[in-house]
């Protein structure tokens, strides 16, 4: 068997079900990894070495007596963003930065009651909101393919730990790409399903109507494996799909016939890291001449990349995105008053808006403030109708785009992000160029379809690039399928 660390999730579940290993050993590799690691990568806000250490013990009696769930045994972890009954939920932020959930996330639940062993809580931007897990108030995370990197965000924490053999796999959470991005800047698979496919129960809410839990994995087998575990209906979140869960990795290795994969020329502008473009094409090619499948040319108009008089790059999709992820992000964060939830101003003394307002202003972070009050302002009687009313109406025309585009392919394939990972620092201090770093994938949330970032290749200085497929609503199992015969065809390093 090879190094226990290098099993993906699918090869240690099974490695532990063959009594090759146990869950035990795994579990003590993976925390004795953290340990000597994560000093340098930040991957972890939070590691729950005792109890992950009794599930693990716990998770091999049930094997021994024949109980074994699908993730039997094999260590995780979880997005800080993702309610835990145990530990802290901090988001990253000052402001829950004592929070103790009272209730398990489902999906955590689901991953538990599977029999995974969580290993801890990984780093992110503050309320999931950034493309650089710089926005933390626990510092950045690193990127373990060159710590001078950012793993991109907001899962970068998640991104990281998958990354560099921290843990089998993660969960993420994605309003905007925070899953794909940062599994493209660090090299591994990252998953974001259709929306409403997993429940968001228990997922601290960023943009409700954008917001969804995914796998980041070390493979796309990985990835069916845990989508398999936490999709399904919910009852305790009205947003989550009555629909059946295939079995997404029962016929992963079966390539989809006839497939037709659609490039939209509107993500290969100029906006886009020329040594991305030409990656992005051999793999239209390899799936052409290698898999058989036809390419076509489709277009999402109002997804495209302009340059404005200024040379700046401007594109609907961001726009769009932007207002409704504030919009609906500084309605989620009234919520933290001081009163119900996490930090109070130690003040003394105040009115009641004095409380609140001086307990968020010491709890929020600059950006996560920034967004409240840009969200509040497309909110406010006199400019609803102007930027949120507008967005809306874009964001029906990109959804269109989308639907017309799969009339003529299956699947399409894109880019993930503009450039490979940035170098810490790089882009903090401007907003507006951070925010660019997501227009490849905001468009995939607000016509809340599933999205896949597999690694494609990698650029002259070894650092990872992603490809994106992307798929109809609810084409989760195709869409696994074809990820996986360019990842079967490729043998891309990773
Ligand atoms: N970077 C985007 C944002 O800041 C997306 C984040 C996300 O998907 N959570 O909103």
């Amino acid at each position: 068997m090879a190094d226990i660390l290098d099993l993906s999730a699918l090869e240690l579940r099974d490695a532990i079900a063959a009594g090759e290993t146990s869950s035990v050993e795994a579990t003590e590799a993976y925390l004795d990894e953290i340990e000597s690691t994560d000093g340098r990568l930040g991957a972890f806000n939070e590691v729950y070495a005792e109890r992950a250490s009794e599930r693990a013990r716990s998770a091999d009696s049930k094997r021994a007596d024949g109980s074994a769930g699908e993730l039997c045994g094999v260590p995780v972890a979880v997005k800080d963003v993702l309610c835990t009954p145990y530990g802290h939920t901090t988001c990253s932020s000052k402001i829950l930065a004592n929070f103790r959930a009272p209730y398990p996330a489902t999906t955590v639940a689901k991953l538990e009651d599977a029999g995974a062993v969580i290993l801890g809580k990984t780093n992110c931007d503050e309320f999931a909101m950034g493309s650089s897990t710089e926005n933390s108030t626990r510092g950045p995370t690193r990127n373990p393919r060159d710590l001078d990197r950012v793993p991109g965000g907001s899962s970068g924490g998640s991104a990281a730990a998958v990354a560099a053999c921290q843990c089998a796999a993660a969960l993420g959470s994605d309003t905007g790409g925070s899953i794909r991005q940062p599994a493209a800047f660090c090299g591994i698979v990252g998953f974001k399903p259709t929306y409403g496919r997993v429940s968001r129960y228990g997922l601290v809410a960023y943009g409700s109507s954008l917001d969804a839990v995914g796998p980041m994995t070390r493979n796309v087998s990985d990835a069916a494996l845990l989508t398999q575990v936490i999709a399904g209906k919910d009852p305790k979140d009205s947003t989550s799909l009555d629909e059946p869960v295939p079995d997404y990795l029962a016929n992963i290795e079966t390539p989809v016939e006839s497939l037709r994969i659609g490039l939209p020329g509107e993500f290969f502008s100029d906006a886009l890291d020329p040594e991305i473009a030409a990656t992005i094409r051999k793999a239209a090619d390899l799936y052409k001449k290698s898999l058989g499948a036809k390419i076509v040319d489709v277009s999402l108009p109002h997804s495209r990349i302009d340059r404005d008089g200024n040379g700046d790059l401007s594109s609907y999709a961001v726009a769009c995105y932007y207002i409704v992820a504030m919009s609906e992000a500084s309605s989620n964060l009234a919520r933290y008053d001081g009163a119900h939830y996490g930090h109070r101003t130690p003040e003394s003394g105040l009115d009641i808006v004095e409380m609140y307002s001086k307990t968020r202003a010491e709890g929020f972070g600059e950006e996560v403030k920034r967004r409240i009050m840009l969200g509040t302002y497309t909110l406010s009687a006199g400019y609803y109708d102007a930027y949120y009313n507008k967005a809306m109406k874009v964001r029906r025309l990109i959804k269109n785009d989308f639907d017309k585009a799969f009339e003529a392919c299956d699947v399409l394939l894109c880019p993930v992000a503009p450039t490979t990972a940035f170098a810490i620092g790089e882009k903090s201090g401007d907003p507006l160029t951070m925010y660019l770093a997501d227009i490849y994938t905001i468009s995939v949330n607000l016509a809340g379809l599933p999205g896949i970032a597999i690694p494609a290749g990698l650029s002259k200085n070894a650092l990872p690039i992603g490809m994106q497929l992307i798929g109809p609503l609810l084409s989760e199992e195709k869409l696994l399928r074809v990820a996986r015969m360019f990842e079967k065809a490729s043998a891309c390093p990773s």
